[in-house]
């Protein structure tokens, strides 16, 4: 097990102000002072209740590796790994790196396959990846027995670390810059003042702090709780064990590589002559779900060997001189876990000047990433590159604490457990629901989960036909999802429009503001406009459609999971005489799409929806299907179609009165999977796929939304892109395959990648097989050829021009 480096607290007296407080001297808030100083916030103080790392940090096994299920998170954990010999030297205290390299491990098909996928995303990411066979697996690491594997994966950039002289390093190195900790200091209070700083209580003194920052750790909850916050991390008991002396190790000549077994849910490496094994048991232990008590210190559980029994058992079988070995410490130690599994960091929504960077389950992968993302964040406004995958905005106030350590459990259970991309997790279902579940349910609604809001996916012939067999090819659902998409396009589908984002915004200064907030044009009384909303340095924060309902009166709709995110980018100018709301949860409805829309729509309102008496993108207040709604003629699936927006009491009576008016007319629901097809079809993006804060709107095709003529938020940014040109760009592309992408499957050109896949699946209605992709700007014409490398085979694919469907949109106008 790693030494405890121990120091005593430093001498120097607590300021009484700083720029920023912050909580907690584990990994993670010690990386956020060094990167915090390192870029200017030298004024920065870190308080630690205790010695540093005496939470989760001193016990962890040490290992590092790249490998997220999110490229950006990868990105971030090969930053980690490459700051070490930095931390080290700037503060001469040793991180005990050990760069060994590492496998990933599959003994079946599904792991090779998923194998296949990270290797393609290694490419376009520039990570250094690349197949081995059994024999140089067994060449490389003799104790493993290769005849249990399909594949392995070698990964340069792994190896492991002494998680204490870690920490160390940061703090230390942060102090080279100016930054200050103090331990045996712990927080016990944090007030925040009417001018929007904090005042952060301590047995030594207050200090009051522009910016405070929760990195709690095990802990974080009650920090939290200080601030009135209740966030839905849980920790977790794990266990690991350390080997005595094997022979076989001593007698190697140089230390042995790391590795990861995904199905025998095992990570190992080597500890002085003998191995670190670890799992991640199926059945995981919360603990302390009630809160962590102040009084837990450099401590360890009692060890429940019974409990990984059977992972144990897999271990020993796939490394033979294991089971031989005797052990010589059994940890189980307690770190936090967030509902996905990923971390929460940033500005907390609805708070000012109030930050977490909690649930980093990975700290010595990801401290060093989430350090520099929350210092860019705090000091220029935003971070580089897009962190929502680990955006504390992700979970709004739906995210109970009961529910985080349920999905926590789960994500911890399901640490090496394969999620395919048709699989909805069991846990924390029904956690937001709207008035028609039950009945979409009992037609077949197969339902998903966003935002905490349970949405159909597709429909099934009925209740107990509507399961999915996991898989990465075509699913279950594409015959069903056909049907739905053919009866858009021929006739009249209705899907629910719960999960979009509705802001409101009033007041005499409405247009100013939004003017200035959105880049593209802001409608008139009765209109409504697609607006990309860009921030300061011109990167996407949001593809938006603005309705305004009066002179002073707009209404907004956006990604429903960037509902909390979009409120907090409102909050930072939002200025004296605007108001915003985030009326989400107060606004249910259902969108009809199909050239039989207008007839149905007409049947169940007394208003004129005539082509002419409501054009395309008009919106008006009124009254359908007997109840009161906001009516707007817009569509996401390339159809003539409306949306109905109306309040959550009257969503029966809306979806009776259309299910009543459209039987003759062959009306029929349709799910998530089935909107996704179509707009495909019509080239569209979405918000968190081709659009999200990595692009810029010239990147994205979004530029030809902006109104050049005025100013708005991003601008210089914008025409800097514009006029210089960009290095890459959105293409839609048709592929020639039987199994469609999925996500970041590299786009390839003689064995380069040039670009990556954002989204894709089958369109069902022009029958091809397509997806989305950034690629290098010169591969963007149409006509262009490039392979998409999907489950490991080249496929080839080419750039549309033009929408395969309906390209210039005459039927959505019709
Ligand atoms: C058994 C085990 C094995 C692991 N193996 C690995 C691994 O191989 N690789 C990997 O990357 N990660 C591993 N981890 C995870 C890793 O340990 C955590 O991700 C990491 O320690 C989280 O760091 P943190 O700074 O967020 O939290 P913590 O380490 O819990 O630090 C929080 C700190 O905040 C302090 N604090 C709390 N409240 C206050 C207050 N009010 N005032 C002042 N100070 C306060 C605490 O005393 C503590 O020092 C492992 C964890 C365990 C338990």
């Amino acid at each position: 097990m790693p030494e405890v480096v121990k120091e005593g607290a430093q001498n120097k007296a607590l300021p009484s102000h700083a720029k920023v407080v912050i909580i907690g001297g584990g990994v993670v808030g010690c990386s956020i002072l060094f990167h915090l100083a390192k870029f200017g916030w030298k004024d920065a103080v870190l308080l630690e209740r205790d010695e540093l790392t005496s939470g989760s940090s001193w016990h962890a096994a040490g290992q590092i590796h790249t490998i997220s299920s999110d490229p950006n998170i990868s990105r971030l954990q090969s930053y980690t790994i490459g700051l070490y010999k930095e931390i080290e030297e700037l503060s001469g205290h040793s991180v005990g790196l050990h760069m060994t390299g590492g496998f990933y491990l599959a003994s079946n098909k599904t792991w090779h396959d998923y194998l296949k996928r990270e290797r393609s995303k290694a490419r376009y990411m520039g990570l250094h990846q690349e197949w081995i066979s059994p024999k140089e697996l067994a060449e490389r690491h003799p104790l493993i027995d290769p005849k249990h594997y399909y594949a392995a994966l070698w990964d340069d950039q792994d190896g492991d670390l002494d998680p204490s002289g870690t920490t160390y390093a940061f703090a230390k190195a942060a102090r080279t810059f100016g930054a200050q900790y103090f331990t045996h200091t712990p927080a016990t209070k944090t007030e925040q003042r009417a001018d929007g700083t904090w005042d952060v209580t301590t047995p030594k003194g207050v200090i009051n702090a522009e910016h405070v920052v929760n990195c709690g750790g095990l802990w974080a909850r009650e920090v939290g709780h200080m601030g009135g916050l209740n966030l839905p991390v849980q920790p977790m008991e794990h266990h690991y064990l350390i080997t005595e002396k094997i022979d076989e190790i001593a007698n190697f000549g140089s230390r042995l590589p790391c590795g990861i077994d995904y199905e025998a849910n095992i990570y190992f490496r080597q500890e002085r002559e003998g191995m670190l094994l670890g799992t991640y048991e199926p059945v995981g232990v919360p603990w302390k779900v009630g809160g962590t008590p102040w009084d837990f210190g450099h401590e360890l559980l009692q060890p429940n060997l019974d409990h990984i029994a059977d992972r144990l058992e897999l271990g020993f079988e796939r490394i033979p001189a294991l089971a031989n070995a005797g052990i010589k410490d059994a940890i189980n130690g307690p770190f936090t876990f967030g509902p996905d599994g990923n971390p929460m960091i940033g500005p907390v929504p609805g708070m000012t000047n109030y930050w977490c960077a909690v649930g980093v389950m990975a700290g010595f992968c990801q401290g060093g990433g989430v350090g520099l993302t929350m210092a860019e964040w705090m000091i220029d406004g935003e971070p580089s590159i897009d962190v929502w995958a680990m955006d504390v905005a992700r979970f709004g106030k739906w995210a109970t604490p009961d529910w985080g350590t349920v999905k926590s459990t789960e994500n911890y259970e399901r640490r090496f457990v394969m999620t395919f991309p048709n699989e909805t997790l069991p846990k924390g279902r029904k956690q937001q629901t709207t008035a028609l579940y039950d009945r979409l349910v009992a037609k077949g609604g197969r339902m998903g989960q966003a935002f905490g809001l349970e949405h159909v996916l597709w429909f099934a012939d009925g209740p107990e036909d509507a399961h999915e067999e996991p898989t990465f090819e075509r699913n279950r659902s594409h015959e069903y999802v056909a049907a739905e998409c053919a009866a858009v396009r021929e006739g009249v589908g209705g899907i629910e429009v719960a999960n979009f984002a509705k802001h409101v915004i009033k007041g005499s200064g409405a247009r100013a503001w939004l003017n200035k907030t959105m880049a593209g044009f802001i409608p008139k009384p009765g209109r409504m406009t697609l607006t990309p909303m860009l921030t300061e340095k011109g990167r996407l924060y949001g593809d938006l459609t603005v309705a305004c309902l009066g002179e002073e009166h707009f209404m907004l709709f956006g990604s429903g999971a960037m509902q909390d995110a979009h409120s907090r980018f409102f909050a930072k100018t939002l200025p004296e005489g605007v108001t915003h709301a985030n009326e989400t949860e107060s606004w249910h409805g259902i969108a009809l799409s199909g050239p039989k829309s207008r007839t149905l729509l007409s049947r169940i309102t007394r208003e004129d929806v005539s082509a002419e008496g409501m054009a395309f993108r008009d919106c008006r207040q009124t009254f359908v299907g007997d109840v009161p709604v906001v009516l707007n003629r817009i569509s996401f699936s390339g159809e003539l179609g409306y949306e109905i927006y109306c309040r959550p009491q009257y969503l029966i009576r809306l979806a009776e009165a259309i299910e009543e008016a459209g039987a003759d007319l062959g009306y029929r629901w349709y799910g998530n999977r089935a909107l996704m097809s179509l707009r495909l079809e019509k080239g569209w993006g979405a918000w968190g796929l081709e659009f999200r804060p990595d692009f810029n709107a010239v990147e994205a095709g979004m530029d030809v939304f902006i109104n050049w003529k005025k100013d708005f938020v991003g601008k210089a940014a914008t025409e800097a892109a514009r006029d210089q040109g960009v290095a890459r760009k959105l293409v839609t592309l048709v592929i020639d395959t039987e199994i469609d992408v999925t996500l970041d499957e590299a786009v390839m050109v003689d064995g380069e990648a040039v670009g990556y896949i954002t989204s894709g699946g089958y369109a069902h209605h022009v029958g091809k097989s397509m997806a989305m992709a950034y690629v290098a700007a010169e591969y963007a014409g149409a006509g262009t050829e490039f392979d998409v490398e999907i489950l490991g085979e080249m496929k080839r694919a080419e750039v549309q021009g033009v929408p395969v469907y309906d390209a210039n949109g005459a039927n959505m106008r019709a």
